[in-house]
């Protein structure tokens, strides 16, 4: 009778043996960013690897997110922490630092920072003076919606994911080529869709789609805002009232955030019309993931630049 007893033992031990490595494939990364377009993004190069939360919501303007002790509780967890940087979301320093978490300080492996290598529009020439309020001083950092630069964004966030879990970089590498072919065939989509608006001319609130634009080769013929940032004085708008007047401006593309009564006197006056548009990943209804955000942004544009 001894003999099945030392059999269910090393039975189980075979089975508990089969489970360790199983148990350990499936630890996720936990991975925290700072606006839902990266998580969308880290979604899906990262598959069911990773588990990943976003530190504010696309109906917030990422400019002016308050730390907040909810934010230090994700990040004190975290395996991988992703910026957007160029200085769109740098209060998260004050949230890292209160979450006291070693893996995702400026500089360890678990800190990824989206803007590397990213080409930055509208870097300003000379010096720029933050006291005045402008949020752009190292250039436009409002990149992550431009479907053209998805590729290296997705390239970092595969390498800073693969220095936390080498094991897995094929797996990541694979998930990013899937997710690539599938925003490849929307892109042809998107720009059949939008080839006949090309040169067109509209005006933005803050300089918020200026990626975007470029990428389907539209003009932003000016913005609401004086400068980024900064609420326009009487001048700045008779003056662009007046250039959208000359220059034919039907639209005016806004955030649900924005100053929405402001937006719409510009747009009456110069004979234009505001449309709410999709600045984040869940910036409105429907454009719940990247490839759903721009595909928002596109048909609403194409709808009223018709
Ligand atoms: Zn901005």
């Amino acid at each position: 009778m001894r003999r099945p007893g030392v059999l269910a033992v090393l039975l189980l031990l075979g089975i508990a043996g089969a489970l360790a490595p199983a148990a350990h494939a499936i630890h996720k990364l936990r991975v925290v960013t700072t606006i839902p377009d990266l998580k969308s993004l880290t979604e899906a190069v990262g598959g069911d690897l990773v588990d990943v939360d976003s530190l504010t919501r696309g109906t917030q303007n990422f400019h002016e997110a308050e730390v907040k002790p909810s934010m230090m509780l994700k990040l004190r967890r975290a395996d991988v922490f992703i910026e957007n940087g160029a200085e769109l979301d740098t209060w998260a320093d004050a949230a890292v630092l209160g979450a006291n978490n070693g893996n995702i300080v400026r500089g360890a492996p678990g800190r990824i920072d989206a803007s590397r290598g990213i080409p930055l529009l509208e870097v300003p020439a000379g010096r720029v003076d933050r006291s005045m309020g402008d949020v752009h001083p190292l250039g436009n950092p409002h990149f992550s919606l431009d479907p053209g630069l998805a590729p290296q964004i997705t390239q970092t966030i595969v390498d800073g994911l693969a220095r936390r879990a080498p094991e897995n970089r094929a797996t990541f590498e694979q998930n990013r080529a899937a997710f690539l072919a599938k925003l490849d065939a929307e892109m042809t989509r998107w720009t059949k869709i939008m080839e006949p608006l090309k040169g067109r001319r509209v005006v933005t609130y803050h300089p918020d789609f200026s990626y975007f634009l470029a990428r389907f080769a539209l003009v932003q013929a000016g913005t609401v805002e004086d400068r980024p940032g900064i609420p326009p004085s009487a001048q700045h708008l008779a003056r662009l009232i007046k250039t959208m007047r000359d220059e034919g401006v039907k639209v005016v593309l806004v955030q649900p955030w924005n100053d929405l009564k402001l937006a719409n006197r510009v747009a009456e006056e110069a004979g234009a019309t505001t449309v709410v548009m999709a600045m984040s990943v869940g910036a409105v209804k429907g454009a719940d993931n990247y490839l759903a955000a721009i595909d928002y942004n596109v048909t609403t544009l194409a709808k009223v630049l018709r």
